[in-house]
């Protein structure tokens, strides 16, 4: 499916890190806190970190950055692996960076002992307010200049738990009137009595991500440790610490972070969506989470073709949906099973018609060899879509009007002979005749018609739910104004078709199956569904205006 294309520019700088021999082999890792389910923008970094171990040699290893202890929750780590897995990428190991709190904490010592380190009594918002500003140097903590012997103590005393939360912390002893303001003596370590889901109550103190990343980096080899372009400013720390530590030296390369229009890419603010019920759950078919997108009928092949193709950039953008769309639009017509469904149905009686039932041939995917084909039935009563009729119809309306012949689909041509209304003058019924000998495939009537239906029998028919979905936001990008971001929630984002009529093939639906509706768009069972009452996701619609928009340049 991947066309070939040009090296990104980290695939040039690990060409030469192969040829000039530095490394034999890369080793990557995607690197999830797991505060959340992982949403399109993780596909990107998945599909960027695993994607270079398997074009060339080496491995990835699946972290899980689990130094933040309140938020941390064993669902998300799952649903994590299961997104990795589902996306199709296998990690060689699954490592979390609490595994390293005891390294951690030895290294921590070595940086008091060489001098590097030093706890400070200040609070944070003392720290914070003494930073100074990038034009400004910060200003000396009172206690920098504690000894090797008295920051030692009191760096044991705080992880045995003798001093309250904030009330100290170790600090990198760098300098406080560096450029980077990351650099003025950093924080390392805090105090936090809080239990962790993996250590317990063993730690009351844990380190800070930026002395916990590149040391766990470390810890696992990692040569090409990939982050977003936020963290620039993090390397010079980075390197830092892996120099005074005499660590194995991993390096951070930076690439511009993937977001896409009408949603949000933000753990913190999906999570806000499901927590305040504008979405029922984190795999809503509306999210932008993997597990939402894999519920909307998104294949793992659409979601890394979309990954390929926005590649990786060293600036921040935008990328359109109608991308996302058109790749999985694009799979899904290769492997999608067609099946015939009336979402808002008319009845049309045959009048010439025995009522004995036909079951007619039709293939289950024209793009397909191996598809094969299914079974439809056939007879006296059917249903086709209201808006297929018109009683005064305007030129070119090629479908169903008085007088007017369409073919159904893999069967026949027939002909709207009489309208039967209500007492209130709503068309409720259709009488038509049909032409026995206009049979798809062994036409020998004569007649040509421009219009063709879909339809389904009445008495086989199936009643399922449809649910359609529309953007989650009403504006490109939420988050680009000053207004709470959900106030431009989209409240016609899901409607929901209660009655449509299904071919009885779709009774055997499973969750993997991918289906085209015919004239409707792309469908996939919901986990929802019983077995009184089937429900179809809509991926996406057949309609392909984006490839359109870029043809046209
Ligand atoms: P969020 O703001 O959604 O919580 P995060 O960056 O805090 O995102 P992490 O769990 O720390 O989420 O991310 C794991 C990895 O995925 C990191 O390497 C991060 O850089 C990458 N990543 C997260 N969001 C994106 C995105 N929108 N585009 C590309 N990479 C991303
Ligand atoms: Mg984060």
């Amino acid at each position: 499916m991947t066309e070939e294309r040009s090296l990104n520019f980290l695939e040039e700088i690990i060409e030469q890190d192969l040829q000039s021999g530095k490394h034999q082999q890369i080793v990557t890792r995607f690197p999830p806190e797991p505060n959340g389910y992982l949403h399109i923008g993780h596909a990107s970094s998945i599909c960027l970190n695993f994607g270079l171990t398997q074009r060339y040699p080496g491995y990835t290893n699946l972290r899980f950055d689990d130094t933040n202890p309140t938020t941390e929750e064993t669902e998300y780590v799952d649903s994590i692996k299961q997104d990795v897995r589902w996306l199709g990428f296998e990690w060689k190991h699954e490592r979390y960076a609490s595994d390293y709190f005891d390294t951690l904490f030895n290294y921590a010592c070595k940086l008091i002992d060489r001098g590097l380190a030093y706890v400070d009594d200040l609070t944070p918002e003392e720290i914070a307010a003494q930073k100074g500003t990038p034009t400004q140097p910060g200003v000396d903590s009172p206690y920098r200049s504690r000894t090797i012997e008295e920051n030692r103590d009191l760096f044991l005393r705080m992880k045995a738990g003798e001093f309250p939360d904030g009330a100290r912390t170790l600090r990198a002893k760098i300098d406080m009137t560096h450029l980077n303001m990351l650099m003025r003596d950093p924080i390392l370590y805090r105090i936090k009595h809080a239990h962790h889901h993996r250590t317990g109550d063993k730690w009351c103190i844990y380190p800070m991500y930026d002395f916990a990343h590149g040391q766990s980096d470390s810890i696992e080899n990692i040569t090409h440790s990939i982050c977003t372009l936020e963290f620039v400013p993090h390397r010079e720390l980075y390197d830092w610490l892996i120099k005074k530590l005499e660590i194995y030296p991993s390096h951070q390369y930076e690439f511009a972070r993937r977001n896409i229009n009408y949603t949000v890419t933000s753990k913190r603010k999906l999570l806000q969506l499901v927590q305040e019920g504008h979405v029922n759950g984190w795999d809503d078919p509306r999210m932008s989470t993997i597990s939402g997108l894999r519920r909307r009928g998104y294949t793992p092949e659409s979601i890394r073709e979309f990954c390929s193709r926005i590649g990786v950039a060293k600036r921040e953008n935008l990328v359109d949906v109608g991308l996302l769309e058109f790749c999985v639009r694009e799979h899904l017509n290769k492997i999608a099973l067609r099946r015939m469904v009336v979402a808002d149905p008319l009845l049309i009686t045959l009048t010439n018609h025995s009522g004995e039932v036909e079951w007619l041939n039709s293939e289950n995917n024209p793009e397909s060899e191996t598809a094969g084909n299914r079974q439809i039935p056939f007879s006296n009563q059917l249903f086709v879509e209201r808006s297929d009729f018109m009683e005064v119809p305007p030129k070119k309306f090629f479908r169903l009007a008085p007088g007017q012949m369409v073919r159904l689909k893999s069967a026949y041509i027939i002909r709207c002979e009489e309208v039967i209304k209500d007492d209130r003058g709503e068309v409720i019924e259709l009488k038509c005749t049909y032409f026995p000998e206009s049979k798809s495939g062994s036409d020998t009537s004569g007649l040509s018609v421009k219009g063709t239906l879909h339809w389904v029998s009445r008495a086989q028919a199936v009643p399922v739910e449809l649910r359609l979905y529309d953007r989650l936001f009403s504006v490109e990008d939420p988050t680009d104004s000053e207004a709470d971001f959900k106030s431009f929630l989209n409240p016609e984002s899901l409607q929901v078709v209660k009655s449509a009529y299904a071919e009885p093939a779709l009774a055997e639906a499973t969750l993997t199956d991918r289906f085209q509706f015919l004239r409707q768009g792309y469908f996939v069972l919901d986990k929802d569904s019983t077995p009184e009452k089937l429900v179809f996701n809509k991926t996406v619609g057949l309609k392909d205006a984006w490839a359109k928009e870029v043809k046209k340049g």
